[in-house]
């Protein structure tokens, strides 16, 4: 006989430091999707729910859709976006039960308005939906700052193992798979939870790299072992939040060896926190090194203002020091909604003159003022290309594109992730021919732009986003941690 499974999910990767908001509207704008379309909208794709799907038949499960709702990365949830979501989610569950468990997809960095455990609170509601007997296995994004809360109410964490994040199917898999096996056991696994009081930044988490990479093959020794599953969870450290910072989890049939285990993992990570510190290079120095290059294009990531980490995109100081060293070739890419209006409505081959950049607040640069020649003027639609989010449609509303010498500053109406250079080429830019390219991204860029860089540098820029912490006003949980607090301890057990 089918079991009944709830399939519900909430993603969100909030930036406490971001001055945008996040509301309703936002989740409509990316995705909001119930019943059937839930369904519907990730057959056969690369996500979690996709992959819950891809097993259930073999599992003998019949997928419940209840809620799933996700917007891009900004600021704080708005309490009633957060009160509408989990409402809509929890009655409409309630309306479609009973079930015998739970395939929830979170991101584990969500924060709403007045609920710092957005995702503990969520967990908490479909809890007392099912009962304390039905088990819950939730996925969760590498980036995850995962509750003590969080930890207790789901019966399996299985997160992302990889960044820039490419198994999100196979995890939606792996957490069906084991749901079935909870269900047949009825009976929870042996789990362990270490939290380590250390901050590390999207800069230094790709796992592809030294010494993620490392870190990463452990895990997978380790679970080839004594773990049934295991994350690690490398955190968001722009999520103002008691419980931030770096996590361990594991599940297995004996609850030793699943503490040594996850105690061995996160002495491990512990022991590498002076090689997770980030390298940055200051501005002045970049920019200069990069126009003074041998050969292009070298790319300049103004991290701070990572906009897939829910930063504006709209710094300026990249942009201030290449026009003040007179960039001879360049592109830079600015959200400033005005600016590209007015650019657009004066029309190709019109002269621009204006402020731009710098509109939300002041921890990202000042507006600088650009002088120059309209190249392009239009709304500007594309589909991805890359392998980062292959096929997905993005619309940037009315874009233009400012020539300031050699220097074309691409001024935007939404927010662009430079998850693809397709965005470039669609505004007539060849980024292959540009001596600088500068980048709003920490990891993501290097998709679309590290085989054709030269070279590439982060950049110390102020932000949202920035890899240097120590400019960011922490109010809870950060400023205990490595390297904020470099005298922070931790021992295993
Ligand atoms: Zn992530």
């Amino acid at each position: 006989m089918a079991r009944d499974i709830l399939v519900c999910g909430l993603w969100h990767e909030t930036n406490s430091f971001s001055p945008l908001a996040t509301d309703l509207e936002a989740f409509h704008q990316y995705v909001h999707v119930a019943g059937d379309a839930l369904l519907d909208r990730h057959a056969g794709t690369n996500t979690e729910i996709g992959g819950f799907m891809r097993a259930a038949p073999r599992l003998g499960m019949r997928l419940v859709p209840a809620l799933y709702a996700g917007a891009v990365p900004s600021g704080l949830v708005t309490s009633a976006a957060f009160a509408r979501l989990l409402g809509d989610t929890v009655r409409t569950a309630a309306r479609l039960g009973p079930y015998d468990g739970a395939l929830v997809a979170l991101h584990g960095a969500l924060c709403a308005q007045g609920e710092a455990d957005a995702e503990g609170e969520y967990l908490a509601q479909l809890r007392s939906l099912l009962g304390p007997r039905a088990p819950i296995v939730a996925t969760f994004d590498i980036h995850a700052n995962l509750s003590p809360r969080v930890f207790e109410l789901a019966d399996v964490l299985v997160g992302y193992d990889t960044y820039p994040h490419v198994d999100m199917g196979d995890r939606g898999e792996e957490a069906a798979a084991i749901l079935a096996e909870l269900l047949t056991r009825g009976d929870r696994l042996a789990r362990a939870h270490v939290k380590l009081p250390l901050l590390t930044v999207p800069q230094v988490q790709g796992t592809e790299t030294e010494p993620v990479a490392g870190l990463m093959a452990a895990l997978h020794a380790a679970e080839s072992d004594a773990l049934r599953t295991g994350s690690i969870a490398l955190g968001f450290p722009y999520s103002d939040v008691a419980h931030l910072g770096v996590s361990v989890v594991g599940y297995g049939t004996e609850a030793r060896p699943v503490r040594a285990a996850v105690d061995a993992l996160a002495a491990r990570i512990w022991s590498l926190r002076t090689a997770l510190a980030p390298r940055l290079e200051a501005a002045g120095a970049a920019v200069s090194r990069a126009l003074a290059a041998p050969a292009g294009p070298v790319v300049l990531v103004d991290v701070a203002d990572n906009v897939g980490g829910g930063s504006p995109g709209d710094g300026t100081v990249l942009l201030d020091h290449l026009l003040r060293a007179r960039a001879d070739s360049g592109a830079v890419v600015m959200w400033d909604p005005a600016a590209a209006r007015a650019a657009v409505e004066r029309g190709v081959g019109a002269r621009f003159e204006g402020a731009v950049g710098g509109r939300t607040d002041h921890r990202h640069g000042a507006p600088v003022n650009v002088a120059g020649t309209v190249r392009f003027a239009e709304r500007l639609v594309y589909r991805r290309t890359g392998s980062y989010m292959t096929g997905l449609p993005v619309d940037l509303g009315q874009s233009a594109v400012i020539d300031v010498g050699g220097l074309s500053v691409l001024l935007t109406e939404r927010r662009a992730m430079p998850f693809d250079a397709d965005h470039l080429r669609a505004a007539g830019i060849v980024p292959e021919t540009r001596k600088v390219l500068v980048v709003k991204s920490a990891i993501a860029w290097k998709a679309p732009f590290a085989a054709m860089a030269a070279d590439h540098a982060y950049v110390d820029t102020p932000g949202a986003c920035a890899s240097n912490l120590r400019g960011l006003q922490y109010a809870r949980g950060g400023s205990r941690c490595f390297p904020l607090d470099a005298s922070a301890r931790w021992a295993p057990g």
